[in-house]
């Protein structure tokens, strides 16, 4: 199967040392409360509408073979029940206020995107990340298509959750330079109050990447109310330590994402979040130094000797 990807960002310092591409893949198998990518939870295409940039001029109404869509001067409305994710809505609105997230991308046609960014992977240190979503719900796509990096010299980075069976792991593993893992908290019952599911794969899978050898960092979403606290932070920070993890990055909670729950006409539970202040993510960050182990925060500088130093510090998820 080719990979179905929802968006791609060229140019991106956030995902990886260097310059990147960032490929976010459509799919994912936990439902985070507080996901700032929620159009890509599902394992099929999603369909988006930006209210704000509406211009009620009713093209996408006019193309919808379902009749599902209504616009007039004041509103536009669709019936999601009958809509069939052809997509010929997003095609016809002239400012993407209608959009369908989540497209088939052949290999031959995804290598082309990337492959004109090569000189600057090359000058920056940087190349081609995979993020979700969760990307390892692709994995036979991904085991097809990173060698194709890989004998071009592109570095590989695979942006994951973990919440997937370990033979899926198991495909990409010896194709992936770099692994970026969330780990949002190592108590079962919390995190499946949190994102749908228990954290035993999640776990397991963690420390089967670090017993293979293959660098990986550990990033936290830190979210406040779940796991903002020094008890549950510094339990992430002795399970990273122990398995010979040697850098964490805490990712502060953002609201950015809130307005794609409207555009999907969903309910943002996490809107009245209050994002954590610098001072606390720095006493928080100050509590998880253990021997051997970095921690740092988004949009700290790195240290001098960190491959990702030239880069911003990543997105949170
Ligand atoms: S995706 Fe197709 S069926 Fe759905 S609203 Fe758009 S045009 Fe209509
Ligand atoms: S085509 Fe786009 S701008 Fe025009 S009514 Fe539809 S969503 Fe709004
Ligand atoms: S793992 Fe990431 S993409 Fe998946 S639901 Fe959680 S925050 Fe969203």
């Amino acid at each position: 199967m080719p990979l179905l990807v929802f968006d791609l960002q060229r140019f991106s310092l956030n995902d990886g040392p260097g310059i990147r591409t960032t490929v976010f893949l459509q799919g994912c198998p936990l439902a985070c409360f507080w996901c700032h990518n929620p159009e890509s939870q599902s394992l099929s295409p999603v369909l988006l509408h930006y209210d704000a940039r509406c211009l009620r001029c009713g093209a996408c109404a006019r193309v919808c073979p379902a009749g599902c869509i209504a616009v007039d001067a004041a509103s536009w409305s669709i019936d999601r029940s009958r809509c069939t994710l052809c997509g010929r809505c997003a095609e016809a609105c002239p400012v993407e206020s209608v959009v369908l997230s989540g497209r088939i991308r052949e290999d031959d046609a995804l290598l082309d995107r990337l492959l004109p960014d090569l000189p600057f992977y090359r000058e920056s240190g940087g190349g081609v990340t995979f993020s979700g979503g969760e990307p390892l719900l692709q994995a036979a796509g991904l085991a097809r298509f990173l060698p194709r990096l890989k004998e071009r010299g592109i570095h590989a980075a695979i942006e994951t959750a973990g919440a997937v069976p370990a033979s899926e792991l198991d495909l990409v593993l010896p194709h992936a330079d770099l692994f970026l893992f969330d780990l949002k908290h190592v108590d079962p019952a919390a995190h499946r109050a949190a994102t749908g599911a228990d954290n035993r794969r999640i776990l397991e899978n963690l420390a089967r990447v670090a017993a293979s050898g293959t660098p990986v960092v550990v990033r936290v979403p830190v979210i406040p109310g779940f796991n903002d606290s020094e008890q549950v932070l510094g339990a992430i920070a002795d399970r990273a330590a122990g398995l010979g993890i040697g850098r964490i990055d805490l990712l502060p909670y953002h609201r950015l994402g809130s307005s794609k729950y409207t555009a999907l006409g969903r309910e943002d539970v996490a809107r009245d979040l209050v994002p954590p202040s610098a001072e606390r993510l720095e006493a928080l960050r100050r509590t998880m130094e253990r021997p051997g182990l970095s921690v740092r925060i988004e949009g700290a500088p790195a240290p001098a000797d960190d491959p990702r130093r030239d880069a911003s510090p990543p997105a949170s998820r």
